[in-house]
C-alpha cells in the first residue's frame, strides 16, 4: 500500500501550511483528502486515481497534488515547503499554547529548534526570562508539553491499519511468509500505542535483510524472536515476533492480548497440563486459535471481544452485535466545510443501501467551517427538497449540527430549530474548561427539548487534543433523564465515544447512534470501517443503536424528546 506513504505526506504538507497560516478552508480540505486516503481499503495507483478523483471534481489543487504523489512518489509543491520550514519547528507549534509566533520567538531568542531544545530550556528556567512568557507562562507550556508527549505515544485504530497494510504488503512482496496481525490493532481498539506482528522464525534473516536494506524502515531493536522497528514517515514503532511454525496458532493467541485474557488462558490450561515458552504463549503444537478455544471448551471470542471477554462468553446468546446500519445521522455537506454535494451525497447513500440519512451542516459560530446563518439554513432546506425528488429510494431528513456555546445555548433561533428533524448537539471550542462549567454546559444542551443528539461528547481528537474534562457519571444520567441519544462518532481521529466509554455508557437506559460525521461522500463508509467497532467493543446491542431502525421507527425516535 502506498496510501500510507501519500498520507503522510500530506500530513507532512498541513501541518507546514499551519505554519504558514494559509487559509484554513484549505486546511480542512487536505485534511478530509487525507483522512479519506487513511480509510480506503484499496491502494491508490494510476489506474484507479480517476475513480477517487472524481469526488474532488471541484478542487483542481486537490486532483493536481494527488496526480502528482500517485503518478511520481513525491510532488515538488511539498517538497519546496519542508525544505524551507524544518520538521522540528513545526512539531513545536502543535505543542498547546505555542502558535508560530511563540515559535519563532523561541527560536530567535533561545536558539530552540524541537521539543529536546524546549525540554532543556524549560529544566533550565530560560523561558521565565523571555518578556512574552514569565513564571506563570513558563508553567503553562511545561504542562502543556508533558500533556502533548502523553499524546504523542496514541495513534488512531485507522492510522495503525493503514500502516499494517504498508508493511505487508513491502514485506510479503519479497518473503514466503506470511505476516500476521497481532496486539491491539487486531482487537480493533481506538486507540494503539504500537503494532504488534507474528511470523514463523525462519523467516527472521529475510525479513531482516528486507528490513535493512529498504529506505523506508528505520530498525530499533533485534534480539532472537523480534525486531522493532518504524518507518520514516511515521513514529509508531512495529514489533515483529518470530516463533516456531508450530506454535503460530497459540502464540497469534498470546499477542493478541489483552493481558487479563492471556492469564486467564494459562490458568486454564494448568488443568490440561499444557506450560508456556519463556516468552509467554501456550506449548499447544498445530492448533489454530479457533482450534485451541474449542480444545478448552470455550466458545470462540473474536479479537474484538476479548478485552471485555468475561462479559461477552456470558452475554453473547443474548446480544445482536451484528449491526445493520440503514442510515447515517451526521454529514456534512458543501452547505458548510463539507466536500461533496447534497445530491452526491444522497447518491452514494443510496448506492450503500442506506434507507435515510441526516445532512447536518454546521451552524453559524463555527466560522471556520463555514457556518451557516438562518437565510443559508432556509436555502439548503429547499435544495434538499430538490434532490429528495430525484432519489424515491431514500429518506433525506433535515438536521443541523449546532454548536453547544459555553453556557450550554445553541447558536440557533427556536423557530429554525422546531422546523428541523432533530438537532445535533456538539462542542468546537473551549474544550479547556474546568470540569463543573463542562457539566453545566453539557446538562443545559440536553435539557433543551430540540437537541436531539449528542455530538462526539469528548472532543479528543486522537494524538492531538485529550478528553474534556467532564464528570461522565452525571453526563450519562443526564442522557438518560432527558432521553438524548449520545454518538458515536466514527471519524479517524475521534472515535468518540471511545469504546470504554460507550461500555460504561451502556451500562444506563441510553440509546445511541453511530455516525460517519463524513465531509465527503466516500467517507459514509467510516460507519461501517470504524464505528461499530466501538460498539461491538462496548458490547452495545443492536436494538440500543437508533440508525439501525427502519426508517417510521426512526422517526418515532428522533420525536421522543420533543414530545415529551
Ligand atoms: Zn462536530
Ligand atoms: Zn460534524
Amino acid at each position: 500500500m502506498n496510501n500510507f506513504i501519500i498520507l503522510n505526506k500530506l500530513i507532512d504538507y498541513i501541518d507546514a501550511l499551519k505554519f504558514k497560516n494559509v487559509s484554513k478552508r484549505v486546511i480542512t480540505e487536505l485534511k478530509i483528502v487525507a483522512d479519506t486516503i487513511q480509510s480506503l481499503n484499496f491502494d491508490l495507483n494510476k489506474d484507479n486515481i480517476v475513480l477517487f478523483e472524481k469526488y474532488f471534481v471541484e478542487k483542481e489543487y486537490i486532483r493536481k497534488i494527488l496526480r502528482e504523489l500517485v503518478y511520481n512518489g513525491r510532488c515538488e509543491e511539498i517538497e519546496t515547503l519542508l525544505k524551507e520550514i524544518p520538521k522540528s519547528l513545526i512539531k513545536l507549534t502543535k505543542i498547546p499554547g505555542i502558535g508560530n509566533r511563540l515559535a519563532n520567538i523561541l527560536y530567535k531568542e533561545l536558539n530552540i529548534v524541537d521539543i529536546n531544545d524546549l525540554k532543556i530550556a524549560i529544566k533550565e528556567k530560560k523561558l521565565r526570562n523571555i518578556k512574552e512568557i514569565g513564571i506563570k507562562g513558563e508553567e503553562l507550556i511545561n504542562k502543556n508539553l508533558n500533556a502533548y508527549n502523553k499524546l504523542q505515544n496514541e495513534f488512531s485504530y485507522s492510522l495503525g491499519l493503514s500502516l499494517y497494510n504498508f508493511i505487508k504488503d513491502k514485506l510479503e512482496k519479497f518473503c514466503n511468509y506470511e505476516i500476521f496481525l497481532a496486539g491491539s490493532l487486531r482487537r480493533k481498539k481506538d486507540i494503539i500505542k504500537n503494532i504488534n506482528l507474528v511470523t514463523e522464525n525462519s523467516s527472521f534473516n529475510n525479513i531482516y535483510e528486507i528490513l535493512k536494506n529498504t529506505s523506508d524502515f528505520i530498525l530499533i531493536d533485534k534480539k532472537d524472536n523480534f525486531i522493532k522497528f518504524k518507518t520514516f514517515y511515521s513514529e509508531l514503532e512495529i514489533i515483529i515476533n518470530f516463533v516456531p511454525e508450530k506454535y503460530l496458532g497459540s502464540s497469534l493467541l498470546y499477542f493478541t492480548g489483552p493481558k487479563s485474557f492471556n492469564i486467564f488462558l494459562k490458568e486454564k490450561a494448568k488443568q490440561y497440563n499444557i506450560i508456556e515458552s519463556v516468552t509467554g504463549f501456550l506449548k499447544i503444537e498445530n492448533l489454530t486459535e479457533k482450534e485451541i478455544f474449542f480444545l478448552f471448551s470455550l466458545p470462540f471470542v473474536a479479537p474484538e471481544f476479548r478485552d471485555n471477554w468475561e462479559l461477552y462468553i456470558e452475554l453473547k446468546d443474548k446480544l445482536s452485535l451484528e449491526y445493520s446500519i440503514k442510515g447515517d445521522l451526521h454529514i456534512h455537506s458543501n452547505f458548510s466545510d463539507g466536500i461533496s454535494s447534497i445530491y452526491e451525497i444522497v447518491k452514494e447513500a443510496s448506492e450503500m443501501g442506506y434507507k435515510y440519512i441526516g445532512i447536518t451542516d454546521h451552524t453559524e459560530d463555527l466560522k471556520v467551517a463555514k457556518g451557516m446563518k438562518r437565510e443559508r439554513i432556509l436555502e439548503e432546506r429547499l435544495e434538499i427538497k430538490k434532490v429528495e425528488r430525484l432519489f424515491p429510494n431514500i429518506k433525506i431528513l433535515f438536521g443541523v449540527e449546532a454548536n453547544i456555546r459555553i453556557d450550554g445555548s445553541v447558536d440557533v433561533d427556536e423557530d429554525i430549530l422546531k422546523e428541523l428533524d432533530y438537532v445535533i448537539g456538539s462542542i468546537h471550542f473551549n474544550f479547556n474548561e474546568t470540569k463543573e462549567v463542562n457539566m453545566k454546559r453539557y446538562i443545559n444542551a440536553m435539557n433543551n427539548p430540540y437537541i436531539t443528539i449528542i455530538a462526539h461528547p469528548s472532543g479528543r481528537k486522537i494524538g492531538e487534543r485529550k478528553e474534556m474534562d467532564i464528570d461522565w457519571k452525571r453526563f450519562f444520567i443526564e442522557a438518560e433523564k432527558t432521553k438524548t441519544f449520545l454518538e458515536i462518532n466514527s471519524t479517524l481521529d475521534r472515535l468518540d465515544l471511545s469504546s470504554s466509554l460507550s461500555f460504561e455508557a451502556n451500562k444506563y437506559n441510553i440509546l445511541f447512534t453511530i455516525n460517519s460525521d463524513a465531509h465527503v461522500s466516500p467517507q459514509l463508509s467510516f460507519i461501517k470501517n470504524f464505528g461499530i467497532n466501538i460498539a461491538k467493543r462496548a458490547l452495545i446491542d443492536e436494538k440500543r443503536i437508533i440508525n439501525t431502525y427502519d426508517y417510521y421507527e426512526l422517526q418515532r425516535f428522533l420525536k421522543i424528546k420533543r414530545d415529551t
